[in-house]
């Protein structure tokens, strides 16, 4: 039986049944598994379960740092059409009316990214 130790099940070797055997060496990180663990539906196959979570992990990483990137790209194309707008507002107003309209659809995108970020 695991018990539950911060969110994590854990269980020590005389809690669990000790079983004889095959054990495969990772070539890329040593990580050891039993040879029972082969791809289900490529027989003789593995693929690393430590490898894969360190993938996982990198393309998640990746991801966040993407949508942080294309968030800031946002906001600075946001604070210079405002201050574009501020400048212009006072000298031509068929100028200033569709900047208005590319800073509406530019915060619209902001906030999904940010929503998508903050999930
Ligand atoms: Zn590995």
């Amino acid at each position: 039986m695991t018990i539950q130790v911060n969110g994590e099940s854990i269980f020590t070797k005389e809690t669990a049944n000790v079983k004889m055997a095959e054990v495969i060496e990772c070539p890329d990180c040593a990580f050891e598994f039993g040879v029972i663990h082969e791809q289900s539906d490529r027989k003789g196959l593995y693929t690393c379960p430590n490898c894969e979570a360190a993938n996982y992990e990198a393309l998640y990483l990746q991801q966040q740092k993407e949508i942080r990137e294309a968030a800031d790209l946002h906001l600075k194309a946001i604070l210079e059409l405002q201050r574009i707008q501020s400048l212009v507002s006072k000298v031509d107003d068929s100028v200033h009316r569709p900047i208005g309209v590319a800073l509406v659809e530019l915060e619209e995108k902001f906030q999904k990214i940010h929503d998508e970020w903050s999930k």
